[in-house]
């Protein structure tokens, strides 16, 4: 099975299911994979109310990324926060409770990933417990230096430790997941990391692993999926970069139809951003086919790319697959602005 399926069917329905979706034209099942949180249980009503309408609008699954700070003082939090994004959450953005909360309240909707970036210390040790309390799948974004594209803080200036040192986190991060057989959301920008992307790829085989808004470059994102089959990307943030070149990406994703996920970089409680992205991959016009994998991944007989087994995740009651992908909700304004997505 390919990244992006595995990924998108981790949330996706089981092959019974399935047969039943495709037998009604017009019940596509949509797997936003790329979503974050941002909002506590304050804001109830507000998350409900997003969640319904996104239920109604086809929504299947939305994998949400939640933030935990265990020890990240309130001044340096804001340093790995991109501009632009507005928390409603507890300020320290610790979400785990809240987000396990939604989840638990709503079926097998909601797909709780945990963001990495505050983490110190016993990374495995922390990160066992998290999983054990719900968490499914992991989310990073590599902040090496303050060239990242995200204009945020360096992780090693934040934390005061070593590139050495960080990226030994990271790559425990890595570890942990491939052996826990989650699936991975990290922010990484192919043109500028791409060795570092490459060393990942390369220590860590049978990683799930989604790097979004494809890998923040076409051109050097493609020579990852080429050469990595478990590697899976998303649309989101790049709704304007679509717009103004749906031809261009629409090849893309065509040249890459198994490995392109449906995703929106919306907080929970912003479902209008969720239904815009929706739109916007029906604009392409892509062949149903294609769509659908775009959407949700819900080809069960798709070729299976390479020899990777990924075992399916149990959610609620359902069989879900998630393959690695997940992302950071990156500052927009930063593609735009510096153009990187745009190659
Ligand atoms: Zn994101």
């Amino acid at each position: 099975m390919c990244p992006a399926e595995t990924f998108g069917r981790a949330l996706s329905a089981s092959a019974q299911g399935r047969a039943t979706i495709v037998a009604k034209s017009n019940a596509q099942e949509i797997i936003d994979v790329h979503c974050h949180c941002f909002a506590g249980l304050g804001q109830m009503k507000l998350v409900n109310r997003s969640l319904t309408r996104l239920r109604n609008a086809g929504l299947r699954h939305l994998a949400v990324m939640g933030l935990v700070n265990p020890s990240l003082k309130a001044e340096d939090v804001w340093k790995l926060i991109p501009e632009g994004f507005d928390n409603l959450g507890d300020p320290l953005f610790n979400e785990a409770d809240d987000l396990l909360q939604f989840t638990r309240q709503n079926g097998s909707l909601l797909f709780p990933m945990l963001d990495t970036r505050f983490l110190t210390g016993d990374i495995p040790g922390l990160l066992r417990g998290y999983v054990e309390r719900g968490f499914r799948g992991i989310k990073g974004l590599y902040l090496a230096d303050d060239g990242n594209d995200l204009r945020v803080h360096s992780a090693p200036d934040t934390f005061g430790i070593s590139l050495q040192q960080y990226q030994q986190r990271e790559w425990q991060i890595f570890a942990f997941a491939e052996a826990s057989d989650l699936p991975v959301l990290y922010h990484m920008d192919a043109n500028r990391y791409g060795d570092v992307m490459r060393a990942i790829l390369d220590d860590f085989p049978r990683l799930r692993i989604n790097f979004p808004h494809f890998g923040i470059g076409r051109k050097a994102f493609g020579k990852i999926l080429d050469r990595y089959s478990n590697v899976c990307t998303d649309i989101a943030y790049l709704l304007p970069h679509i717009q103004r070149n749906p031809a261009s990406y629409a090849d893309f994703i065509s040249h890459y139809p198994d490995r392109v996920c449906f995703g929106s970089d919306a907080l929970i409680y912003q479902p209008e951003i969720v239904l815009d992205y929706m739109k916007l991959v029906k604009s392409l016009k892509l062949p149903e086919e294609i769509e659908n994998k775009v959407q949700g991944f819900l080809s069960e007989s798709a070729p299976v790319s390479g020899d990777i087994v990924r075992p399916e995740l149990t959610v609620g009651s359902e069989n879900m697959k998630t393959s690695g992908c997940l992302s950071p909700f990156e500052a927009k304004e930063v593609f735009t602005d510096r153009g990187i997505i745009t190659d």
